[in-house]
């Protein structure tokens, strides 16, 4: 689905990514670990254009990835992303959020897409809550709700940038089930996260990012259980 090669980035002098080499194939969980600041979001950031690349190249789905704006546009609509803030709009329901993309961006039927919002709300357990505000929501609530607006847009590829590291810890499992939901399914998604055991479970391959490369791509036993990489070691060992 996506191949990135050498891909670099800098913010004014300093270099962010420096040479990065990833591939993603159809299907397929992976889970991107790395220190803070070793450039994990600045990656998903560049991969959705929200980001410019100084160096590198950017297959989607076959297609080289180029940097004008209405390329961009297109892929957007294909890759989808999932922030640790929600970015809900406020002044909208639940409802008239997911339907924002599909009808305004997709050009897609109001009633087709409403019956398939519902069908999501349904299937993350937010049926009910269709015409509430963001604002009487809770955070899990809220990045349900962000989640299924990403997956209303039927894209080829999810990413998700530690959707769940504002949640309150009772709420992170509900989000987690909703992923590891989406994995069964088959859904093709590169996740970034903190929490290590969900890492380990859902992950088909782990990518260990350390300033502004990638330095292992492993599966979650040869990560967690064989690891011998010292960097990686240390980054294991400072989590408890
Ligand atoms: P975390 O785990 O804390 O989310 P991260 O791996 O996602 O970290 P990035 O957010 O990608 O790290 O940031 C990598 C580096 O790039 C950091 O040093 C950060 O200060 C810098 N950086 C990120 N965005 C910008 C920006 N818009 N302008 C300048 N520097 C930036
Ligand atoms: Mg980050």
């Amino acid at each position: 689905v996506l191949e990135v090669k050498n891909l670099h980035k800098k913010f004014g002098e300093t270099e962010i990514l420096k040479g990065v080499d990833l591939s993603i194939q159809q299907g397929e969980v992976l889970v991107l670990l790395g220190a803070s600041g070793s450039g994990k979001s600045t990656l998903l950031r560049t991969l959705n254009g929200l980001e410019t690349i100084e160096q590198g190249e950017i297959f989607f789905q076959g297609n080289k990835l180029t940097l004008s704006e209405k390329a961009w546009e297109k892929h957007r609509t294909e890759i989808g992303m999932v922030f640790q803030s929600y970015e809900l709009f406020p002044n909208m329901n639940v409802l008239e959020n997911l339907l924002l993309g599909p009808l305004k961006v997709q050009k897609r039927e109001r009633k087709s897409v409403e019956k398939v919002a519902l069908e999501l709300l349904e299937r993350v357990g937010l049926r009910e809550k269709a015409s509430s505000y963001p604002r009487e929501l809770s955070g899990g609530q809220k990045q349900r709700v962000a989640i299924v607006r990403a997956l209303i847009m039927e894209p080829q590829l999810l990413l998700f940038d530690e959707i769940t590291a504002s949640l309150d810890p009772e709420m992170v499992r509900e989000v987690l089930l909703v992923l590891q939901d989406l994995a069964k399914e088959g859904k093709t998604m590169l996740i970034v996260t903190h929490e290590m055991k969900f890492a380990r479970l859902v992950a088909d391959r782990i990518i260990f990012m350390d300033e502004g490369v990638i330095i292992a791509e492993q599966s979650a036993e040869e990560f967690f259980d064989k690891q011998e990489n010292p960097r990686i070691l240390n980054f294991l060992n400072s989590l408890d």
